[in-house]
């Protein structure tokens, strides 16, 4: 298939929104990171896009809107606390995952009887929904597995010859994805930390707010043996946990996530030993001949984390390097967490302490 690069013109996304409504696959720019958008009403063009990412289909989409009244074609339920999360952080980088409407395919929510959903803060995303009118459905832009694309080369890499066409704009600012709240249960409960934090969610409705225990278990396994932790991936269910298995909400806990081809490890501990322990296993793996590759943001600058991580582990990739070593953010429940979340699963779980 030729994949058509666009522009942010109005005449270019007008064309990518022909394509949305035609049943097509379309990549753009949100302000998180590049999502693959098809109608999210159009089960056949849904499916499409599992296919283009090669994402298990129990792995449900992010339903993207550009009017918070879009929300009717979508979820009945929208309580007090809804309409104050909507209204505090919509357009931005919340997703809501509320009860379904029969009309939204099971398709587009892996089956489930919830809808995630989300109104990005990125014109371009906008006026694309505008134009399709109708709700786009979207992933992250990437293969399956790998490193989430936050810039249109990593869009390019990954969905070129397969997707219809590619909306190439701006480098996404926020750089990891949205945080995932479940509305549906007793107690808001994030699924996916993301830039907007516990913190802000339980100061907009005054209440409090938990975390899935999926993501508790990845904190967790930061402070347990190293050895135990390789390999390890929090929220997995497999049949060998037995029925008891803890099963993680958001179904795409559960998979494989943002790996480089490089092997990765992070190492956690007192900044100034992770920072020793870094340049001696950089030596000591070069002495050998391996190519090493650092990520090492600056102490607190969580921003700034979470707007580079993906494009390093991608650079880093393209690079060539056999390793790469992470020091580890320590925020225990803010952005850092949110950062920690994905290097982790960059990395296997393979954390080393010092
Ligand atoms: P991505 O599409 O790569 O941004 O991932 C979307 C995330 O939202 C995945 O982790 C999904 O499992 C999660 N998600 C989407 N819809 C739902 C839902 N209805 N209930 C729980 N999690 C969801
Ligand atoms: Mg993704």
């Amino acid at each position: 298939m030729k994949t058509k690069i666009l522009t942010t013109s109005e005449k270019d996304i007008r064309e990518a929104a022909g394509i949305i409504a035609a049943g097509g696959l379309v990549a753009f720019p949100t302000e998180t990171v590049y999502g693959l958008g098809a109608n999210a009403l159009d089960a056949k063009a849904v499916g499409a896009v599992y296919e283009a990412k090669g994402r298990p289909s129990d792995n449900p989409m992010i339903v993207h809107i550009a009017r918070a009244s879009d929300i009717g074609q979508l979820t009945p339920m929208l309580s007090e606390d809804i309409v104050s999360l909507i209204d505090n952080f919509w357009p931005g980088p919340l997703t809501l995952v509320l009860k379904k409407k029969p009309g939204v395919p099971d398709r587009t929510t892996g089956g489930l009887d919830t809808v995630a959903v989300r109104m990005p803060d990125s014109e371009a995303a906008l006026r694309l929904i505008t134009l399709a009118d109708c709700p786009i459905a979207a992933p992250s832009a990437n293969i399956s597995g790998s490193p989430s694309p936050t810039r249109a080369k990593d869009v390019i890499a990954d969905m070129d010859g397969r997707i219809d066409a590619i909306i190439a704009g701006d480098d996404c600012r926020v750089g990891i994805e949205s945080t995932v709240l479940d509305m549906t249960g007793e107690v808001p409960t994030i699924l996916r930390p993301g830039i907007i934090t516990a913190e802000n969610i339980e100061a907009a409705i005054n209440k409090e707010v938990k975390y899935d225990e999926a993501l508790l278990r990845g904190a967790e396994l930061t402070s347990i043996d190293p050895g135990a932790a390789a390999g390890s991936d929090a929220g997995e269910a497999s049949a060998k946990d037995g029925p008891e298995a803890f099963r993680p909400k958001s179904p795409g806990m559960k998979y494989k996530h943002y790996a480089p081809k490089a092997q990765m490890t992070v190492i956690e501990g007192r900044r100034d030993k992770v920072k020793s322990e870094i340049e001696r296993l950089k030596a000591l793996n070069e002495r050998l001949g391996l190519k090493v590759g650092v990520i090492l943001f600056e102490e607190k600058a969580f921003i700034e984390a979470a707007h580079d991580f993906f494009s390093k582990l991608r650079d880093l990739d393209e690079e060539g390097v056999d390793l790469i070593l992470a020091g580890a953010m320590s925020d225990r429940d803010g952005v850092g967490f949110a950062v920690m979340n994905r290097m982790l699963k960059s990395a296997g779980y393979n954390i080393a302490r010092v």
